[in-house]
């Protein structure tokens, strides 16, 4: 089941150490997002994932990894400079500033229910407005030190090329993949992770004989949505969007952009786009000696012709280019809305239902009347608890998610909604993220039945110790709570498997043939099987896949 709110990943993230905004305690930075404990663990596993599926397991790709700075000359030439900008308008009544092309995702700022042009409000003429943040190299500020953050790590490959290919003697086709940060100066960045101003990319250029492009172009769509679907993504929340004609960017001849239904919608996870010959033709030097097919700017500054020799035709020519390009960020994002999934496991008893609405009852009441909140943070808060109050018991765990809302924060009355909703949460649902056990941050939880006993403490911290010797699953040790909430909170947090140590594994128990043997509890079904723990780690192995 996709998640259904934006707030209640939001909430989990911020709840479990998956993602904190960034520079929180100075209030914050627009676009930025920090990752925590958790969410570092997903999104390494997510990039490793990436890594090994299109450099390792393929015999065409070589990795790199370039520097975010580079000369400027490179962002002219390839036509940043001039092109990459997003059409900027001004409200002259509220004065806020909006992406015209994306209008569906901003809000008025005089009226947070509304977007910008559905009030009263007329805007400037669209301007360009480029994305590039500047930057400043070395202690001198003058024309030579002026450098941009790069907003894409393509460049970089392009711009390296013909190092790449002379120190692997490559044939055509291959491709170069790399991953890395990049920087966007949003107008609106909205939307959590999914637009953010830093961010990083999961790239792959892959050079092409002309002619060739087009099944190229088709090959690598399957094989990126094929992939997307081995780490979990549901085919129903994928699509596919042909860009048409008209809104293709200037060097593209075709672009396939690869959809996800996130909680906003179908939207962008990644682009493929077929470029032509526009990169290496536009960095090379010496251009009218090449039959360059696109059409480029000419070069006065590059020191390089970036060709390739064809033996058969015995001839300089310049790679064809698809380009499959992914953000690390809205990966992390799908991931964790494919997996989330909140069930009921009892039935709530009559009178704490009838508790906890009448505490949300209060504090929408409360909320209501607060003429210090800012509109829309209000509008949000209300729009979102009568929404829950409709869907109730069902509701309930989105509790959490409404009382972590920027309006709610300061509401005296959300502690008292608080005290009503975590205890009937925590007795009849639970949260789980069904993430890809080889994905999820955590792979195994060894938690001991007694946290006081010496013997099932010794043995516990010892299988922690030897699940996790070789580097291949993170294995926690968990006794601050008990068995049952000890379940779930790993449940929360994606682990797939908990290993109980008890009195059985002692031989304690009634039967003594479990002496040795561990309980591993399944987080997808719940099941327990005993297993003996010389065997542990094979059988923990085979099922982290
Ligand atoms: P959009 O149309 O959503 O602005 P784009 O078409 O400009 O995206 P590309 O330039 O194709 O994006 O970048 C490739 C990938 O990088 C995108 O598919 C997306 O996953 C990611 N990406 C781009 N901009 C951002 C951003 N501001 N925040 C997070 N990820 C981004």
């Amino acid at each position: 089941m996709p998640a259904i709110t934006m707030d209640q990943i939001v909430s989990l993230c911020k709840r479990r150490g998956f993602i904190f905004p960034g520079s929180d305690i100075y209030g914050g930075l627009q676009g930025t997002y920090d990752y925590g404990p958790l969410g570092v663990e997903l999104k390494n596993n997510l990039k490793a994932a990436w890594w090994r599926a299109n450099v390792y397991e393929r015999d065409d790709m070589e990795g790199l990894d370039a520097a975010i700075l580079m000369n400027r000359l490179v962002w002219k030439y390839s036509g940043h400079e001039e092109t990459f900008v997003d059409p900027l308008v001004d409200c002259m009544v509220c004065k806020g500033r909006f992406r015209a092309d994306r209008l569906k995702d901003a809000r008025c700022l005089l009226h947070a229910n509304k977007r910008p042009g559905e009030c009263e409000g007329t805007f400037t003429e669209p301007r360009p407005f480029n994305m590039m943040f500047q930057t400043q190299i070395g202690p001198v500020a003058d024309s030579d030190s002026f450098a941009y953050l790069r907003p894409e790590t393509a460049q970089g490959i392009f711009v390296n090329f013909a190092n790449v290919l002379a120190t692997t003697s490559r044939k055509l086709p291959f491709g170069i993949a790399q991953i890395g940060k990049a920087f966007r100066n949003e107008i609106n960045p909205r939307n959590f992770i999914f637009r953010v101003r830093e961010f990083e990319q999961m790239e792959i250029e892959y050079f092409v004989k002309p002619g060739e492009e087009d099944a190229w172009h088709q090959r690598w769509l399957d094989d990126r949505l094929a992939w997307w679907r081995s780490l979990g993504l549901h085919s129903d929340n994928l699509q596919v969007y042909n860009t048409p004609a008209d809104e293709l960017a200037h060097y593209s001849k075709a672009t396939f952009d690869l959809m996800y239904r996130f909680p906003i919608g179908f939207e962008e996870l990644e682009g493929i786009a077929s470029r032509t010959d526009y990169d290496l033709g536009s960095h090379s030097k010496d251009q009218e000696r090449m039959q360059i097919m696109a059409r480029v700017n000419p070069n006065a500054d590059s020191t390089e012709r970036l060709t390739y020799f064809d033996q058969e035709s015995g001839q300089h020519i310049v790679p064809f280019v698809i380009e499959p390009s992914a953000g690390v960020d809205r990966g992390v994002l799908a991931l964790l809305t494919e997996a989330y999934d909140e069930q009921q496991i009892k039935e709530l008893k009559p009178e704490r239902q009838q508790a906890v609405t009448d505490a949300l009852d209060a504090f929408l009441k409360s909320v209501d009347r607060n003429d210090k909140l800012p509109a829309e943070q209000r509008d949000e808060v209300l729009a979102y608890g009568a929404a829950i109050r409709r869907d109730l018991p069902a509701s309930l765990p989105q509790v959490q998610a409404l009382i972590d809302m920027p309006g709610a924060r300061g509401i005296e009355l959300s502690k008292k909604l608080r005290g009503q909703a975590d205890p009937a949460i925590d007795e009849s649902f639970r949260t789980v993220l069904h993430l890809k056990p080889s994905l999820a941050p955590i792979k195994v939880a060894v938690l001991p039945l007694k946290r006081n006993q010496d013997e099932i403490v010794a043995i516990a911290r010892q299988i922690r110790k030897d699940l996790q010797a070789d580097g291949t699953m993170r294995t926690i040790y968990d006794d601050t709570g008990a068995i049952g909430r000890l379940y779930r909170r790993q449940d929360e947090i994606g682990t797939p498997f908990c290993v109980t140590v008890d009195f059985d594994t002692l031989g304690q128990g009634k039967d003594v043939t479990l002496k040795d043997t561990v309980t591993v509890r399944d987080r997808d079904s719940m099941q327990q099987e005993r297993v003996p723990i010389g065997e542990l780690q094979a059988y923990l192995k085979a099922k982290i896949v």
